[in-house]
């Protein structure tokens, strides 16, 4: 018996529903429209036939067939398969629904179960409270966010659900245990950290982000559960189930980076905020933001990384016609830490949060001399004027330009028009940069192994030659880090790339990633064999070395 999600999939192509509702034409291999889910002049929405999913490389929105419909009629999944059903003439019967539906409510609850034994975990994991209250988080709080703890090892969550009756495949299939490389092991995502659930509107935990202690430089200090079929990053703003009737009553969103920065304030009372969380900030999100309110204020930390996902995230929703302030905290400083030591200080930076438009007229203002300021101009005040939707609003803030700057309105004007031909212009289809770089060559590596996986190929020789070359550690670090960008890495590649035949392009690949390598090591040597107090021994072993390195980057040249 097969589940109505598969009977809609043997009947419907995702190609005929999609051009039933936008315009679509074909491109190489695959088809590409103009992506109804974000504003765009060239198409950068990608649909392929046979893996019978969609991927956009402007606002990053993907799925299946069923998501497309979900998304573009604005249904829930149980209405999307009504939808679909509908269409492709298949009779559903009640218990047909019930049972999808069942299986999803699985996954939900595989998730609540994994709040519940962290939340467990972290009652006996005094260190980890004391570290919490030290940051302000008290227990009425860690209880609200339903914070918890994942214990530092390998299976307690794997063993703990499995005697729950969960089944491997629906633990992977919400990312809580992942599977040990050409070998039936599985391990637990989440190892030694803090554990912030990620709710959908319905308070229902669809996600983690994982936060750890440890302070060495190969752990990531968050680590996020990856995309499922409960979680599409794209979509979920932390703190959203909360904030979204508060934003509405209050009519404005604050916006901050992190999960720390969002709990402590809405435990100072600011209740109508909201973080990206460790995924990038995308129109999708702030759309949802503005079905809410049209006003926003923007609370990155302040310090340089924070500044410019702020002017990002500043420049996105004035673009969406957003009102946007921004919220100035001292050098230095985050939400999180300012509202630890004093909120009113808080509440006080938010009250004098300035308009975008006057923040960056101030800082060109400011600048030491008339060089940066005429930088600054065109680098951030003049692509700001020229995202402002309203042509009313847009001329008062021209007028603004010109009298702090004291020229002529007309000349603001020309320099504007000038900046937004220019940006026409420039403005391309995505492609594939600096084929040479190492971390580009991973990553195509990387996106041949997803791709030939996807088509249910072999990939055990391409990636035994990636270890061989990188190393097993920095090979299995690689392709995890990709993982989350799969369907991004295969478009990509069948998009942008002429490849002809796959051997060739991942021997070539493969190549050139070993002639990387040595060329490295070969420096390495030079250093060894230049220094003065070295034995005649060791120069001649590492010389021998040397010469063998030489000799295969001859051989991989030619
Ligand atoms: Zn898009």
């Amino acid at each position: 018996m097969t589940s109505i999600v598969e009977q809609i999939k043997e009947r419907l192509d995702i190609v005929d529903v999609i051009s039933s509702y936008i315009k679509v034409e074909k491109a190489g291999i695959n088809w590409k429209a103009k992506c109804p889910f974000h504003n765009e002049k060239t198409p950068s929405f990608f649909i392929s036939q046979t893996r019978q999913n969609f991927f956009c490389f402007g606002c990053h929105e993907k799925g299946d067939v069923i998501s497309f419909v979900e998304k573009y009629e604005g249904l829930d999944f149980k209405g999307a398969l009504e939808n679909l059903a509908n269409r492709a003439g298949i009779e559903i019967k009640k218990q047909d629904y019930k049972r999808t539906i069942e299986n999803r409510d699985r996954l939900f609850e595989a998730m609540e179960q994994a709040t519940i034994s962290f939340e467990n975990n972290l009652k006996k994991e005094t260190r980890i409270r004391k570290y919490l209250e030290s940051r302000g988080l008290d227990a009425k709080t860690i209880k609200e966010w339903r914070l918890g703890y994942a214990n530092d090892e390998w299976r307690t969550l794997l063993t703990n659900l499995e005697s729950k009756g969960f089944t491997k495949k629906e633990l992977l299939n919400v990312g809580l245990i992942k599977k040990v490389l050409n070998e039936e092991k599985y391990y637990d995502t989440f190892r030694g950290r803090i554990m912030f659930p990620i709710f959908d509107n319905a308070n229902r935990v669809i996600a983690f982000s994982g936060r750890t202690l440890k302070k060495d430089a190969n752990t990531p200090k968050y680590l996020n559960s990856p995309e499922t079929s409960l979680f599409y990053k794209s979509e979920v703003l932390y703190g959203f189930n909360i904030a979204k009737n508060y934003i509405r009553k209050l009519d404005y969103t604050v916006l901050v980076e992190g999960q720390m920065d969002l709990i402590m304030s809405h435990k100072s009372g600011v209740h109508n905020t909201v973080a990206s969380s460790g995924t990038a900030l995308t129109e999708i999100h702030l759309k949802k933001l503005q079905r809410l309110s049209n006003r926003i204020i923007i609370a990155f930390d302040a310090d340089k990384a924070g500044e410019k996902a702020g002017e990002g995230a500043a420049l996105m929703a004035t673009a969406l016609g957003m009102e946007v302030k921004i919220a100035i905290l001292k050098e230095g400083e985050d939400p999180a830490s300012l509202i630890h030591t004093d909120s009113e200080s808080w509440k006080k930076a938010l009250r004098e949060s300035y308009f975008y438009g006057e923040h960056v007229l101030n800082k060109a203002n400011s600048m030491e001399n008339e060089n940066l300021t005429m930088k600054y101009i065109f680098s951030n005040v003049l692509p700001f004027a020229a995202k402002i939707k309203s042509e009313i609003e847009k001329e008062k803030y021209i007028k603004k330009i010109a009298l702090k700057l004291r020229v002529s309105e007309d000349n603001v004007w020309r320099d504007l028009t000038k900046l937004v031909n220019n940006e026409g212009n420039t403005e391309k289809e995505y492609t594939i940069k600096n084929e040479n770089n190492v971390s580009n060559l991973e990553r195509i590596a990387v996106g041949l192994i997803l791709l030939e996986e996807s088509n249910h190929k072999d990939t055990t020789k391409l990636r035994t030659e990636l270890q061989k070359i990188l190393g097993n550690d920095r090979a299995n670090e690689i392709i995890s880090k990709y993982e989350d960008e799969k369907d991004f890495l295969i478009f990509e590649l069948e998009n942008y790339n002429d490849f002809q035949n796959f051997n060739n392009i991942s021997k070539e690949v493969i190549q050139r990633l070993e002639l990387n390598f040595l060329k490295s090591e070969t420096r390495k040597f030079a250093i060894e064999m230049d220094k003065k107090n070295i034995s005649e021994v060791e120069y001649k072993k590492i010389e021998k070395e040397f010469n063998r390195i030489q000799n295969r980057i001859r051989e991989l040249k030619n």
